[in-house]
């Protein structure tokens, strides 16, 4: 069973996000801006062992890729879902 860690979140229009600003996916995906708007929705945390290594200069280049809009009909297509 996977260890699990509190992710702290702001984005507060995410489908994943709940009161205390708090992340209730069951895992996500945290990659550079670059790889997050090349690959496609269904590309996430489920598939990540199975990506290549990413860079980035510095925190600003980097992006949670699990996120998806409240109310998106795109909720579930990448295999991550609410705890
Ligand atoms: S999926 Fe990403 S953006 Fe959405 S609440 Fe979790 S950490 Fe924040």
């Amino acid at each position: 069973m996977a260890n699990r860690i509190e992710v702290h979140c702001t984005v507060s229009n995410c489908h994943y996000w709940k009161q205390g600003n708090l992340c209730d996916a069951n895992q996500i995906l945290v990659t550079n801006d670059r790889m997050a708007a090349r690959e496609p929705d269904s590309v996430d945390a489920p598939q990540a062992s199975r990506l290549a290594q990413t860079t980035a200069d510095r925190c600003e280049a980097t992006c949670c890729k699990t996120f998806v809009h409240q109310g998106s009909e795109k909720t579930g297509v990448d295999g991550v879902y609410r705890l």
